[in-house]
């Protein structure tokens, strides 16, 4: 029995109106779980009114106000974590200990984060900067936020996205990917029964080309906010130049794995097992390239091998179950078709490499694979893969392990595994990453930004640098004195 997906505007659900029916697929099991029809333009205008109606209000409230709502959101989400875990993992395939243990409370610790945050909005000090006047600083909110998602988490990019645009006291319209949108529209009657007021937050559901397009190029957004790949960030980021609009990317990655030779093998080997098939490898900062020192390399290329066969793949409500499905049969071909590509091109597949068989070949599934000997300019080094993929090479010298974790577009994320502190401070300085990790990969916390360099993208989500970019600053300058000549003047008039 599956549910309809409505879209949430102005604080009510409601059909889509573009015509175009769409179902939301279990990708684990090919089960249809709900069914709807897709957000056209208006839908999309009319999402973006609401949130320009109640921008008024929810920009006058007060920083506690706002903090207060998040607080009762997190309250509101925390007692449903259940029903959020399970949503989710059934919709994205991930292994319900996933969802329980990672993306449902990082999402409720996230709003407890920004409703405190909601309190620090930070800037210079007032003061009589030139003598006779009074600067200060006032950081206002944008207006209406045009957010989009992408499907790999779907809970918290909705989490990354509304937050702190709606903490800084801007109103937003949602765009989750059309495969994951039920978590987010929970999300979003969560807040309204947190007594977020309508219209503050927006769902609509759609097509990137249809209701995303709508929603990058409609005039009444202030920003854009977008997280997904490079190539779709690219056209965003060229259409909003033309309207002069803010734009946040929130981009793809390619992290390197770099493990020195006086590393802890068996830490290293758990952690890049963890880190590569963590969300079945669609994860934007999921390591993907492993370079190990030589003297090291053989023993680490079995342990990891070692420690691949042991993950256990099942069906997703399974607490047993270590890795899910992939998003969809198209994204698995796509998995499928680089790992190909790369053993055509002489790479060697130590394992996996395929789709499993048994019970699980109803779904999206695809086996940890690990892969050697590929050249470092090949696609299957250069390029995003988004599955449970990782390639393991080589290297001599530090030098080398520098360049080459440099050596692609992007600079999402990227982790050093060393005992050395001389070689982890040069690894945290010289790797252009927006997070370099010291013997570990993947966490991350509420407090700390998450952003790329190069490729990879700009702006931060999470943190007090994401509430900053909601915002814009303002400076207000006060003349104190009441003359009627004021001594600048003197460059247009002398003192007459
Ligand atoms: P995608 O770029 O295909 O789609 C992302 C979102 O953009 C979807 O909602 C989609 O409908 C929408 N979209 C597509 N075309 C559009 C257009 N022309 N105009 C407006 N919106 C459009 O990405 P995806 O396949 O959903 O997600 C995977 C990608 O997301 C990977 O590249 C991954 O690295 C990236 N990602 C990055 C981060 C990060 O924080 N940097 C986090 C998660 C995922």
């Amino acid at each position: 029995m599956h549910s309809s997906v409505d879209h949430f505007i102005a604080g009510r659900r409601r059909p889509g109106t573009s015509g175009e029916h769409f179902s939301v697929t279990a990708p684990s099991t090919g089960e249809v779980l709900a069914t709807g029809i897709l957000a056209g333009p208006q839908d999309v205008d009319e999402a973006v009114a609401a949130a320009r109606a109640a921008f008024p209000a929810w920009s006058r409230t007060t920083p506690a106000e706002r903090s207060e709502a998040l607080t009762r959101w997190a309250d509101r989400v925390q007692a449903r974590s259940e029903e959020f875990a399970a949503v989710e993992s059934r919709m994205c395939g991930k292994p319900i200990r996933l969802t329980r243990g990672f993306d449902v409370p990082g999402t409720i610790d996230n709003i407890r984060f920004f409703a405190g945050a909601a309190r620090h909005l930070e800037g210079h000090a007032s003061a009589e900067y030139s003598g006779d006047h009074t600067s200060s600083i006032r950081r206002e909110p944008l207006g209406v936020i045009g957010s989009v998602a992408p499907w790999n988490y779907p809970l918290q990019m909705a989490a990354w996205k509304l937050l702190p645009a709606v903490a800084a006291g801007n109103t937003v319209v949602l765009k989750p990917s059309e495969l994951t949108p039920l978590t987010s529209l929970m999300f979003a009657r969560a807040a309204q029964e947190a007594g977020i007021p309508d219209g503050v937050i927006n769902i609509v559901t759609g097509t990137g080309p249809v209701a995303g397009q709508a929603l990058v190029a409609h005039p009444d957004i202030a920003m854009v906010s977008f997280t997904g790949s490079t190539a779709v960030g690219r056209q965003i980021a060229a259409q909003a130049a033309g309207a002069v609009k803010r734009v946040h990317l929130e981009l793809g990655g390619k992290a390197p794995f770099v493990v020195f030779d006086d590393a802890d093998l068996e830490a290293a080997a758990r952690g890049a097992v963890a880190g590569s098939l963590i969300n079945a490898g669609q994860d934007c900062t999921a390591a993907t390239r492993a370079y190990v020192q030589r003297p090291l390399y053989d023993r680490f290329v079995r342990r990891v091998t070692a420690l691949m066969d042991e993950v256990r793949l099942g069906p997703v409500d399974d607490p047993a179950t270590d890795m899910g499905s992939l998003i969809s049969a198209t994204q698995r071909d796509r998995v499928a078709s680089m790992v190909d590509a790369a053993r055509a091109a002489g790479a060697t597949v130590i394992r996996g490499g395929r789709a499993p068989g048994g019970g699980l070949d109803r779904g999206a599934h695809y086996e940890p694979t690990l892969i050697t000997g590929a050249a470092q300019d090949s696609a299957i080094v250069q390029q995003e893969v988004f599955g449970p993929v990782l390639v393991c090479l080589p290297f001599d010298t530090d030098d080398d392990a520098v360049r080459l974790a440099n050596d692609t577009p992007y600079g999402l994320a990227a982790s050093a595994w060393t005992t050395d502190v001389f070689r982890a401070g040069r690894a945290s300085r010289e790797i252009q990453a927006g997070c370099v990790w010291i013997n570990d990969h993947i966490p991350i916390v509420s407090e700390m930004p998450h952003g790329g360099y190069k490729a990879s993208g700009y702006g931060k989500d999470m943190s007090l640098y994401s509430l900053a970019e909601y915002t814009n600053v303002k400076h207000v300058m006060s003349e104190n004195t009441g003359a009627a000549h004021k001594p600048w003047h003197d460059v247009i008039f002398t003192s007459r």
